[in-house]
């Protein structure tokens, strides 16, 4: 911790204790440059926010991403646990890349890259959901350089 006094990166802790009923740790610290003494707490960061497009924030959640996700796979030949298992690894990757805020736009991404490689057709499900397209125009701009490129055919 750098000293706030001198800003030397150099201190000791000499005292640390439970406070706010062990929700914090408080630490008496003293630099050892310039010997002068000072506080620093420790808590835990509180839930990853979800910021949603109109500006509002929500606890992140996996239920809501498998929900998303099972949605977009119904009747498909999906497992559960295979949806499941694709939440645990979006949530992994969201807790990752970020530590107090993601918008809710990354997380539909992220999503979506995990089903595009998974199953066409729930992948196409979700991005229509999500991104609620104006027109089928808006649809295929938005798809286009998304979808696995496909060769050109080369009639003979
Ligand atoms: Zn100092």
């Amino acid at each position: 911790m750098r000293c706030p006094f001198c800003g030397n990166d150099n201190d000791g802790v000499r005292d640390s204790r439970n406070v706010e009923d062990g929700r914090a740790i408080r630490r008496r610290r003293s630099c050892n440059h310039c010997k002068r003494r000072f506080t620093t707490y420790e808590r835990v960061e509180g839930l990853l926010q979800v910021r949603k497009r109109d500006g509002t924030c929500q606890d992140f959640s996996r239920a809501k991403i498998e929900r998303g996700l099972a949605q977009a796979c119904w009747k498909r030949k999906i497992k559960p646990e295979d949806i499941q298992q694709m939440a645990i690894e979006i949530e992994a990757h969201v807790l990752d890349n970020y530590e107090r805020e993601v918008t809710s736009e990354d997380i539909g991404n992220i999503c979506m890259e995990r089903l595009r490689d998974f199953d066409e057709v729930a992948f196409v499900r979700f991005a229509s959901v999500y991104r609620s397209f104006r027109d089928a125009q808006d649809f295929v701009k938005e798809l286009t350089p998304i979808l696995p490129q496909r060769e050109p055919r080369n009639p003979r």
